[in-house]
């Protein structure tokens, strides 16, 4: 008899975007004529900068070439879009990371998920609450949760770290021994960051308890306040214990083309249970080389042309367009009377629901009353209850009228 996976029976049985997918399409059916401007899901709406879409033309090219043809090509990426990395995203900050360190994919989403084979069952997870969802998920399918706990929305087992407006934001360190810590800054969902000097006491507290810290740099881009580091390894240590994730789709509108890596560190360790340390990074290796054959040719190219001077400034054209959007979305909320934060460093607006509305309450409203949809925070983890995530991600057009509703709304 073949048994299942009952991991996964653990898992709550909705994810967030499919709730929300399916209450936009019945109201939409019920509704035909309402004009719907979605600031829900993250996915970016401009499109791909002509020198990146240059570049992937040229290598679709070289494809249809006997001479240039690639079949296969490296399962942990190609050296010329490492070599950028390496130079662009790290020297550029002060920070040494060799290009062994480096391991392209297609995706972060792919890594965050898969991270997790390289870890005991029994280690303990701690994540921020709310954040984005793909860390807890995960964990519940590889089995470092309990059960779903129906009355406190959280899994036993599991670290949950809240972070409110109570707070700033600003997670606490743990109480009790924790051995993986997921931190995204900027944040998805609620826009915020950690300066040098927060991101330092997590760097310190991986270290003196031998833990790990994955960092989720999805949004670095989206930084323009000076103490806010663009990599972890900013941070003096973070290299022994930090391994982080960063993706072309926000960055440069990759969400369908797809790539994205992973550094690992040479120095960083975990543990046998007789205490012998190993090296993540050999572990890393194998396990992309025996399990994912690499992302395509095409999108490496495409990825490499982000670092030419013109692909660069096209890029950052339209990460000003969305920064722009966020300011219109926060600075017109703030108008109409609500308590706002994020979209300053980050492509995401987080506010606090009002008249003691719930998340979903203030979805339905918003759905129903001036057709605008955006996401509960509670979908985000129980403590994103009474805040809402709006996405900048929109046209500006959809940005402006979104908020204009939303200020008119009674
Ligand atoms: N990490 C965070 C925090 C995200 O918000 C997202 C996408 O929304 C991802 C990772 C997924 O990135 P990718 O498209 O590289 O899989």
């Amino acid at each position: 008899m073949i048994n299942v996976n009952e991991n996964f029976l653990n898992l709550q049985n909705s994810y967030l975007f499919v709730t929300i997918v399916k209450k936009v399409a019945e109201f939409a059916k019920e509704n035909p004529d309402a004009k719907i401007i979605k600031l829900g899901v993250g996915d970016v709406t401009r499109p791909i900068p002509k020198p990146i879409l240059d570049a992937m033309n040229k290598a679709t090219a070289e494809l249809g070439v006997k001479e240039t043809f690639k079949g296969y090509g490296p399962e942990i990426g190609y050296d010329f879009l490492k070599e950028k990395i390496k130079e662009f995203d790290y020297k550029r900050l002060g920070v040494d990371i060799d290009i062994s360190e480096i391991f392209i994919s297609d995706g972060i989403n792919s890594d965050c998920g898969n991270i997790v084979d390289l870890f005991s069952e029994d280690n303990k997870v701690a994540i921020a609450d709310p954040v984005y969802p793909v860390y807890l998920d995960t964990n519940v399918m590889s089995g470092r949760s309990g059960k779903y706990n129906e009355t406190t929305k959280k899994y036993e087992n599991i670290v949950y770290l809240p972070v409110t407006a109570e707070n700033n934001f600003i997670p606490e360190l743990p109480k009790e021994p924790v051995d993986m810590i997921y931190l995204c800054y900027p944040n998805n969902p609620t826009g915020t960051v950690l300066t040098r000097a927060e991101l330092k006491k997590w760097v310190d507290y991986a270290r003196e308890n031998k833990a790990i810290i994955l960092f989720d740099a999805a949004y670095e881009v989206f930084i323009s306040d000076d103490d806010v580091p663009h990599s972890i390894y900013e941070i003096e240590g973070a290299k022994e214990v930090a391994i982080e994730f960063k993706s072309y789709s926000k960055t440069a509108g990759f969400t369908g083309i797809r790539c994205a890596y992973v550094v690992v560190p040479k120095e960083v360790k975990a543990y046998t249970k007789n205490g012998e340390p190993v090296e993540l990074n050999k572990l890393w290796d194998r396990r992309q080389c025996t399990k994912f054959n690499g992302a395509s040719y095409i999108s490496q190219r495409g990825a490499e042309a982000t670092y030419t001077e013109e692909g660069r400034k096209q890029v950052l054209e339209n990460i000003n367009y969305y920064k722009e959007n966020a300011k219109i979305i926060k600075n017109g909320l703030e108008e109409a009377g609500y308590t706002v934060y994020g979209g300053v460093n980050s492509p995401y607006i987080w506010l606090k629901v009002p008249n003691g509305l719930t998340s979903w309450e203030f979805f339905d409203k918003l759905l129903n009353e001036i057709n605008v949809v955006g996401t509960p925070g509670v979908g985000f983890g129980p403590s994103g209850e009474g805040y809402f995530r709006l996405t900048a991600f929109g046209t500006r057009e959809n940005t402006i009228e979104a908020i204009e509703r939303i200020k008119n709304m009674k």
